[in-house]
């Protein structure tokens, strides 16, 4: 064998051994990091996971027996929102009542601060404004919504009469940004029309009818999105099912729709992390991520846990986890 030749094959083993090490290294560091996820502070997990049990739609006998109704919603304060900062406080005109908590802007922007403490900077471009309101205690705890002026911002809605329970509301935060980060302008098209008339079941079927994809009902969805790999995955099957209780949303008497609801959901409670999951595919993948975040990686197969274990097919889903978890932590700590 020439010394070229011997010099050559040198050179691959060496190459072999330094390739080896680099996929060693890279195996170890993806452990170590889902290890470091899993034990970043469990017992805030944990609580952060039981905060959201509870039964949405089996309502108790007082309540069935007397007329719902529904808490009057003010908004108190409404910011521009640039990057981590918030701007040009607008104040409504609220009962007298609520003045206090319309001025507390300290109370204001430690809520934003949980919100930009989970999410990191470059995941929350479409937020553009930052509203302040209250329904009372519980009830709604946070929305989001698109802005008006421009279809591709987002708004992100607070009730500021809920951060007494941090775990509740961190739980709601996280679901909130579930629904930005499957149904923003990257993910899913955006449709004027259905933004100015959501509820018409018309539009909604004929727009239904010239999407090739995933329609959200607020759109069409990406090819490569999230929320339409999630939709062929595990909603297929069951959407006809699911459809039929749907349709009952826009009866004026809602008994049947819920009930519907909570029917579909004891019937198939191995495939939903909770009952509030079955309200629609963009809730189930926003509850789902949201369980991914706070919950250890699931062991078994179920189809709920596969539901978990869907974000862990995306990398830059398992880092934003991570650092979501971490600033969980930082919360408590
Ligand atoms: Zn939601």
């Amino acid at each position: 064998m020439s010394s070229q030749i011997k010099a050559f094959f040198i050179l691959v083993f060496l190459g072999l051994i330094a390739f080896g090490a680099y996929q060693w290294g890279k195996s170890t560091l993806v452990n170590y990091e889902e290890d470091m996820s899993v034990n970043a502070c469990p017992v805030v997990m944990e609580d952060i996971i039981a905060s959201a049990q509870g039964n949405v739609y089996e309502m108790g006998d007082e309540e069935e027996s007397e007329e719902y109704v529904e808490p009057e919603t003010y908004y108190l304060v409404i910011y521009s929102v640039n990057g981590d900062e918030l701007a040009n406080p607008q104040l409504s005109e609220v009962p007298t009542d609520l003045e206090d908590e319309q001025t507390n802007s300290e109370l204001q922007k430690e809520a934003w601060e949980i919100f930009t403490t989970l999410i990191p900077p470059q995941d929350r471009v479409m937020v553009a404004q930052y509203n302040v309101f209250t329904d009372g205690e519980s009830n709604t705890l946070a929305a989001v919504d698109q802005t008006s002026i421009d279809l591709t911002d987002w708004i992100v809605e607070v009730d500021i009469a809920d951060l007494e329970d941090k775990h509740a509301f961190i739980f709601t935060m996280v679901h909130e940004y579930a629904h930005l980060l499957t149904l923003n302008a990257s993910q899913s098209t955006v449709d004027a029309e259905i933004y100015a008339d959501p509820s018409n079941v018309d539009l909604l079927t004929s727009k239904d009818s010239i999407c090739p994809t995933y329609f959200t009902g607020g759109g069409c969805s990406m090819q490569n999105s999230y929320i339409r790999a999630f939709y062929n995955r595990f909603w297929v099957d069951v959407a006809p099912e699911w459809q039929a209780i749907d349709a009952l949303q826009y009866e004026d008497d809602l008994t049947a729709y819920y009930d519907g609801l909570f029917n579909f959901y004891l019937k198939h409670q191995d495939q939903f992390v909770d009952d509030y999951a079955t309200t629609h595919p963009a809730e189930d993948i926003a509850e789902s991520f949201t369980y991914f975040v706070f919950s250890p990686k699931p062991q078994g197969d179920t189809i709920k846990e596969q539901k978990i274990l869907f974000f862990y097919a995306y990398p830059e889903l398992i880092e934003l986890r991570q650092y979501i978890l971490n600033g969980t932590c930082s919360l408590f700590d």
